[in-house]
């Protein structure tokens, strides 16, 4: 049947490996670091060969086909020789995509693929619908599709899964916005990292839809660009459209074909003006779905915050605390403190992604009234922020512990701590999910 070699040993490529094995090909996957144990021991219960901490190219380059994993940048020499040797390079998306019937839903975006993609499988669910969740999210889409059967998945896609995406087909695309981030995997170039994205719609037949937001003008820049046969189901808070979701007064108000559902702004579980976006994407596609008006609003007012995503932890002395450690970029920590209505205490830094500080300049002005760092090198925030919350408002902390006794000690009754660092998290800790459970950990125990 033909050899398969998988590049990366962790959630997508054992995904596609297992599912590889289970379509009866020859599979070897092979990892130049260390495989997670989980992971070892799938590979071993489904009898695949692997190696770790190398790539033996006697094994690699006899492939007909190779998975890469997203994680793997194209520049790698391994790679690099694979498409020199002429073998086809796909991502684990493409290569599920050929044995899935299931429709796809598929998510992608600068900021809120989490939020939507949760939303709108929350919503198949309480739809009845038999539907998955996967891709960046949860178990691989993969692995789904060689031990599952669902009827529906929704899919979260980043770009870097996009990448290799030749054939994959969803029924109904939809990318968030665009705004700057993993600029270095692209050459620097922001045109490059669109077209990425805008992958999800080029196998778009007339019958499937792409749901985006017209808001933003990167996007809106780029669609002028292209062809696409798909419905377009535009999202806006500052226009009104024909078939898309709108603001009219106090509602949200969804148009679908010759259908209307409207849904009240303060009936939506979840707050802020960004999920006021991802509850609009999350009901177009609930609507191109063909689900019923009354589910739909009954969904998006029950739906449940999303761990690390504005989450609210506890109230300590009449201060709340919130943990959004998923906003690892400015965009994301722009809309969480736009949403806030108390005076916040800002904890932020981290890995600096060649961030511009100056968008957030007025949203700090007017909300923000001390900063706590949290990251090896503060330097950026105090030069960006310092003049506008004052020296003696802002300190520099290394743990999460520290940054929250700090952060206790600015608050007084009626305050908001927010941590929303706008910076990935590998300066001081393993991942965003690690830096908010300690934070949360430290609340606890204030
Ligand atoms: P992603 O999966 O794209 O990283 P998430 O849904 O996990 O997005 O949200 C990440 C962060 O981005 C959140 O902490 C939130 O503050 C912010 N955010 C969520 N939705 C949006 C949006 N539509 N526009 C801008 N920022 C958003």
């Amino acid at each position: 049947m033909g050899r398969i070699v998988v590049l990366g040993g962790g959630e997508s490529g054992v995904g596609a490996a297992v599912l590889a094995k289970v379509k009866g090909f020859d599979v070897f996957l092979s990892d130049k670091g260390d495989i997670a144990g989980k992971y070892v021991k799938m590979l071993e219960e489904w009898e695949i060969p692997f190696e770790q901490g190398r790539h033996t190219e006697d094994l690699i380059l006899n492939a007909d086909e190779v998975i890469k994993s997203p994680g793997i940048p194209s520049t790698v020499p391994m790679v690099r020789k694979i498409e020199e040797a002429g073998i086809p390079v796909v991502s684990e998306i493409e290569f599920a995509g050929r044995y899935d019937t299931a429709k796809k839903i598929c998510v992608t975006g600068s900021n809120g693929k989490t939020t939507t993609t949760s939303l709108i499988y929350y919503l198949l669910q309480e739809a009845g619908l038999n539907v998955g969740l996967g891709g960046n999210i949860g178990m691989s889409y993969a692995y789904q599709v060689a031990t599952c059967h669902y009827d529906y998945y929704v899919l979260e896609i980043s770009s870097f899964q996009l990448d290799n995406c030749y054939e994959f087909r969803p029924d109904i695309a939809i990318i968030t916005n665009i705004t700057p981030d993993h600029l270095d995997r692209y050459g620097y170039d922001m045109e490059n990292y669109v077209r990425a994205k805008f992958r999800i719609v080029r196998n778009l037949r007339p019958e499937d839809c792409f749901i985006f937001d017209s808001d933003d003008e990167i996007t809106i820049n780029h669609l002028d660009k292209i062809v696409t046969e798909a419905k377009k189901l535009p999202f806006t808070q500052k226009d009104k459209v024909e078939q898309g979701a709108y603001l009219e007064d106090d509602k949200i108000i969804v148009k679908y074909e010759d259908e209307e559902c409207d849904i009240f702004l303060k009936e939506l579980a979840l707050g802020g003006i960004h999920n006021v976006y991802n509850s609009m994407a999350a009901a177009l596609a609930a609507k191109a779905t063909g689900i019923d008006n009354e589910v739909i609003r009954n969904s998006l007012g029950s739906f449940q915050a999303i761990e690390h995503r504005l989450e609210p932890v506890l109230s300590v002395g009449g201060v709340l605390y919130i943990n959004d450690s998923k906003a690892t970029n400015v965009d994301a920590a722009w809309y969480a403190l736009e949403c806030q209505t108390k005076p916040v205490v800002w904890i932020a830094g981290g890995t600096d992604k060649g961030n511009d500080y100056s968008v957030l300049k007025q949203l700090v002005a007017e909300k923000v009234k001390a900063i706590v760092c949290l990251g090896v090198d503060n330097r950026k925030i105090h030069e960006a922020f310092e003049e506008i919350v004052g020296k003696e408002n802002i300190c520099d902390t290394s743990s999460a512990e520290e940054a929250v006794k700090a952060s206790a000690a600015f608050a007084s009754d009626g305050d908001v701590v927010l941590l929303s660092p706008c910076c990935a998290s590998f300066d001081l800790f393993t991942c965003y999910e690690d830096r908010g459970e300690k934070f949360k950990e430290a609340v606890r125990n204030l």
